[in-house]
């Protein structure tokens, strides 16, 4: 976990923005009605480049190309070994241009640039070679039907697959969503958010470098309810993958269910509990905890905004969480930074007004930081009942609710008191308690003793209303392959 204190060498100079077009295709291309859209940076609320806008028009342009690169070109065709041989360059010229790229991300993002470097440029490369080597391990599985047949399955990429990605992690669900698909064999539209498309257009261009045949990726910046919804919608789009908001994420299953029942996974963000035991590490529960809640501002799908503390150690551990939370910098050293956009910015700073007006007591925080760009301080809450908006509904900011527990039972069941299942942490030395707790947790991921247990091999996605499918991992494959059952005619077989 570290000690949550990654600086920001600060100075960023943003790079040249050298890809503001859409990706089609392999070339970048105008959009067809010209129309353009700003994105802007939030440190400081300029904008930062001019993109051009895709609509229907334009997503119907990449799925004719995406559908011609699956129906005749050389991808899905190609031995796993030679599509793992270009997925591996892609991911070597990532590593690359690392500083570029988390520099765009800082900028378009409102990340830390040491974050970027250490954290979302590494973990995106490690996941395109993770994929990489699965790409020639892709069985389907004998089958000993009766007499007279024998079958076995085939797994072929579901085809064509959308993949609309939200802007906390422009980076990291890039990859997340192409690289299992690229080892599939599929062909793919990628609708990045339009608060982030910056680092999306250069991994199309590094897509191109790499020696990813033309159609096979194309990147169309643009609006959810249009270019997004044109994905959704699409009737020669085989599957769609989502992450971001509920609300969103039934935009797309209904688009899905009323044009062409195309595949759906979503993962739909949470409201994940950690629960700090009486025997906990006390110098862990509290690092733990603020990196779990305020790691990217709060923007985050597993960020814990609530902290059931048990009573013994109650008093003892907010006194320590409080101070720790006053320590986040936002200066040159920053290791906090802005929220996305003015939108987030707002909602957020309207949940903690919700929150006051609740009857939560506010420990520190709650103000925003500086008068420039988007930037909100750590905010505590403490006397957070489960039947408050702020202990039920996601937030996506750096706001912390703090909870007190007596007994086991009592805190299985607030943690398992809202309508999300992403994640949970537990901290504890027992280990039959961590062990009891953490089946009793109704969320797609556990961590124990840790935070933020992602790995490549490790399926991540939601129970309950987080949604359903996973990224990362075998199981995640599976989401872009469907399975071909082939029965031969054994004619007289005596077995
Ligand atoms: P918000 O930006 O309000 O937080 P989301 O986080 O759910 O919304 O957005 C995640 C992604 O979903 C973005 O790429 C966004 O453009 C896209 N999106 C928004 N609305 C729709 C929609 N109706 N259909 C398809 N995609 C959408």
């Amino acid at each position: 976990l570290g000690n949550g204190r990654i600086g920001n060498p600060g100075g960023l100079v943003v790079p040249e923005i050298k890809f503001t077009k859409l990706f089609i295709n392999g070339r970048f291309v105008d959009n067809v009605s010209g129309q353009t859209f700003d994105t802007r940076d939030p440190r400081t609320g300029d904008v930062l480049a001019t993109i051009a806008e895709a609509d229907k028009d334009d997503l119907d342009l990449a799925v004719k190309n995406a559908r011609e690169a699956f129906d005749h070109g050389p991808w899905p065709r190609m031995s796993g070994y030679e599509r793992a041989r270009i997925m591996t360059k892609f991911a070597d010229l990532v590593e690359a241009f690392i500083e570029e790229l988390a520099a765009l991300d800082t900028a378009d993002a409102g990340k830390t640039l040491s974050m970027g470097k250490a954290v979302d440029i590494p973990a995106a490369v490690q996941i395109m070679r993770y994929y990489a080597g699965a790409a020639d391990k892709l069985h389907g599985q004998p089958l000993k039907m009766n007499q007279d047949t024998q079958g076995y399955t085939l797994k072929d990429p579901i085809g064509v697959v959308g993949h609309i990605i939200p802007w906390n992690y422009p980076t990291m669900m890039f990859f997340l969503k192409n690289a299992p698909a690229l080892a599939a064999g599929c062909t793919m539209v990628v609708k990045p958010a339009e608060q982030t498309p910056l680092s999306a257009l250069f991994y199309a261009h590094l897509a191109r470098m790499a020696g990813v045949p033309d159609g096979v990726v194309n990147v169309v910046p643009g609006f959810g309810p249009t270019a997004g919804a044109a994905v959704s919608s699409h009737m020669d789009v085989d599957s769609v993958s989502f992450t971001g908001s509920q609300e969103v994420g039934r935009a797309i299953m209904r688009a899905a269910a009323q044009s062409n029942l195309k595949n759906v996974s979503l993962e739909l963000g949470g409201k994940s509990p950690v629960i700090i035991f009486d025997d906990a590490d006390v110098d862990m529960a509290v690092s733990l905890s603020q990196l779990a809640c305020f790691t990217n501002k709060g923007e985050i799908c597993v960020a814990t905004s609530r902290v059931y503390v048990q009573e013994g150690i109650y008093d003892a551990l907010v006194k320590k969480i409080v101070e720790a939370a006053r320590e986040w910098r936002f200066d040159t050293k920053a290791n906090m930074g802005p929220q996305v956009d003015k939108k987030q910015f707002e909602r957020v700073l309207k949940y903690i007004d919700l929150g006051k007006r609740e009857g939560a007591t506010l420990l520190t925080g709650g103000k925003t930081n500086g008068d420039k760009g988007y930037y909100i301080q750590p905010t505590i809450f403490l006397d957070v009942r489960e039947d408050m908006n702020i202990a039920q509904d996601e937030l996506f900011g750096p706001v912390m609710a703090l909870m007190k527990f007596k007994t086991v039972d009592e805190a299985i069941q607030k943690a398992n008191c809202t309508k999300y299942g992403l994640a949970a942490g537990i901290v504890t030395k027992e280990l039959n308690l961590a062990n009891t707790v953490s089946r009793s947790i109704r969320a797609g991921a556990v961590w124990v003793n840790c935070y933020f247990g992602f790995d490549p091999d490790a399926p991540f996605g939601g129970y309950k209303m987080s949604g359903f499918g996973k990224d990362r991992g075998v199981l995640a494959i599976d989401q872009y392959l469907k399975a071909k059952t082939v029965n031969t005619a054994i004619p007289n077989s005596p077995w």
